[in-house]
């Protein structure tokens, strides 16, 4: 069942699940890599396209998957998606596919996406561009010599700048290139690139739609005729993902408008904590009426999401002795789960970068950057007093 009409929290529950002969309220797993037929005449009807069905789980032909990627579909109001067993396996697969004439990733991306950029996909002769979200007059040149492909993250890691999606996506579509929004920190709860004029949609699951920092999944949302091109990628480079972790994802995405609302309000409290806080320079969050961004992510969000990152008044040391006197916070470098976790760039994310690289990009060596979880947002906000409390005030 999956119908455009329904609310997000009522998709998130019901697209997708399919009713069995038991009547399992939810689609059960089907653990096998492979399904009997009755005849090699109906073995031949689905090999050749003829009927849909089940067949072999490594070619997404599993029922499990389908279902997930029903209710996956029907979260990003897109026609079809396809689960991959990691965000970077969508990405990989969508860059085969649809970015051989050249890719120009826009503001900063993930760290393994700009590895697979800058080093790997030069490596097979496919040109990759860069430009910071301040230079996109710079896109009309690269788009003139053919680059077929426009990716970028908004918010982005971890300065959460915000890319007009609209704006971006109007350009490209001038030249006849296609548009990959990594929806990743915002969430389906909170943006909907599709409905803002972008291509596809591409998710680490890993992070809000896992939401329980307990799987490894990826997605790719768009049309079925944009993603058929995917899908012998996605079959040939193996980039499944098992049924027990589709049938884990689908668990999570039931829940999913409920855990990032929660995420959105606690997430904006601590941000609005932490900008009166003395020892806090400055707090990057795009639901803060003085954030550069924040009014092209009204125009394009419904909620600013669950990760911030705060800047300290000190130096990188200081920096370090609160992040490491944090009780609440673990340190680890992922996001979106039900627990807060805290990074900081320039140790994780980042640290591979230049120095002068990182300052172009404007990332600091004091920024701390946070993924809220479901705690209660008074006890976050006391555990990043104590622990600012640890470094000499430096007003
Ligand atoms: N996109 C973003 C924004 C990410 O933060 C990450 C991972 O941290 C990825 C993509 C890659 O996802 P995965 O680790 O699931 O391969």
């Amino acid at each position: 069942m999956n119908d455009t009409n329904q609310g997000l929290s009522t998709r998130c529950v019901h697209a997708g699940e399919i009713k069995d002969a038991h009547g399992s309220p939810h689609t059960p797993v089907y653990t096998t890599t492979t399904f009997k037929f009755d005849s090699t005449a109906d073995l031949l009807d689905v090999v050749e396209g003829r009927k849909a069905g089940s067949l072999y789980t490594r070619y997404g032909l599993n029922p499990t998957l389908f279902s997930l990627e029903e209710k996956l579909a029907a979260l990003e109001g897109a026609e079809a998606a396809w689960a991959f067993s990691s965000g970077m396996a969508a990405e990989a697969s969508l860059f085969f596919a649809h970015g051989r004439k050249g890719v120009i990733c826009i503001g900063d991306a993930y760290g393994g996406t700009m590895e697979l950029l800058s080093s790997q996909m030069p490596e097979l002769g496919i040109p990759t561009h860069f430009l910071l979200g301040s230079e996109l007059d710079g896109l009309k040149t690269f788009l003139e010599a053919g680059a077929g492909l426009i990716f970028f993250e908004t918010p982005t890691n971890p300065t959460l700048e915000v890319l007009d999606i609209r704006k971006i996506s109007a350009i490209a579509h001038q030249y006849g290139a296609l548009v990959a929004v990594d929806n990743t920190f915002a969430s389906p709860v909170n943006q909907s690139p599709l409905a803002l004029g972008a291509d596809f949609v591409v998710h680490s699951a890993t992070k809000y739609l896992g939401g329980h920092s307990d799987i490894t999944a990826g997605a790719l949302m768009g049309s079925k005729e944009l993603l058929a091109p995917v899908w012998n990628w996605r079959k040939n480079l193996g980039q499944m993902p098992a049924p027990e972790t589709a049938s884990l994802l689908a668990r999570s995405l039931r829940t999913l408008v409920v855990r990032v609302e929660r995420q959105n309000a606690t997430a904006k409290a601590v941000a609005e904590a932490m900008s009166h806080h003395p020892k806090v320079a400055r707090v990057l969050y795009p639901g803060l009426p003085d954030f550069p961004g924040h009014a092209v992510a009204k125009s394009q969000m419904q909620g600013f999401g669950g990760m911030l990152t705060i800047e300290v008044k000190g130096a990188y040391e200081d920096a370090v002795r609160a992040v490491d006197k944090l009780k609440l916070f673990a340190i680890a470098p992922s996001l979106g789960g039900v627990e807060s976790l805290v990074t900081m760039p320039v140790t994780t994310t980042h640290h591979g970068l230049a120095p002068e690289e990182r300052a172009r990009r404007g990332i600091s060596d004091t920024m701390i950057r946070l993924s809220i979880g479901l705690e209660d947002a008074a006890d976050l906000i006391a555990d990043l007093n104590q622990a600012l409390g640890s470094f000499p005030n430096k007003t």
